[in-house]
């Protein structure tokens, strides 16, 4: 399974009467799926797993969207790696309602931009590589998961380095 796939889904079959069901799984590569802290990973694939049943006139889709993440643990800079999953809630119809329901066109529903969307409010703007991660000391800058430095564990505010040199001075 690689290459470029679209998440389109052909739902002609349901439309023929309502309450129609039918489970769908689609894969495919989407460009551009990136916030500040984290991303998609270029050529990586996005899941779609989705549960389809026909209203009078559309088409509801319920389930999640899934893909890798790789990014930057915003204290110790190492890399993270992992994997997130969101759920979707959709309606699509033939006339849709600006901001509230997607396009059913030529008996087609497109996953894409729900997918797309999922993802991204999904991408975490401020990664960990773990919760209790200790960072990097601020002072001599060795990863404290790793090392413990002897700098102290005491935060020093650079604001007040200043004052204790004055301090030394006297
Ligand atoms: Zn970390
Ligand atoms: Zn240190």
């Amino acid at each position: 399974m690689s290459g470029r796939r679209s998440l389109t889904v052909n739902v002609a079959d349901l439309l023929r009467r309502p309450g129609q069901q039918r489970d769908a799984s689609l894969d495919a590569v989407l460009d551009g799926l990136q916030v500040l802290g984290s991303k998609v990973p270029e050529g990586a694939q996005v899941h779609v797993e989705a549960h389809l049943e026909s209203l009078n006139e559309g088409v509801v889709v319920k389930g999640t969207t899934e893909a890798p993440w790789v990014g930057e643990c915003r204290r110790c800079l190492r890399a993270v790696e992992a994997t997130l999953s969101s759920p979707i809630l959709e309606v699509y119809e033939p006339h849709p309602s600006e901001g509230e329901t997607q396009l059913l066109q030529g008996g087609e529903i497109d996953l894409e931009p729900v997918a797309r969307e999922a993802v991204l409010l999904e991408l975490p703007l401020a990664p960990l590589c773990r919760d209790d991660c200790a960072g990097l000391c601020p002072r001599c800058g060795v990863d404290r998961n790793e090392v413990a430095c002897a700098c102290g564990t005491e935060e020093t505010d650079p604001r007040w380095a200043g004052l204790e040199n004055l301090r030394l001075d006297d």
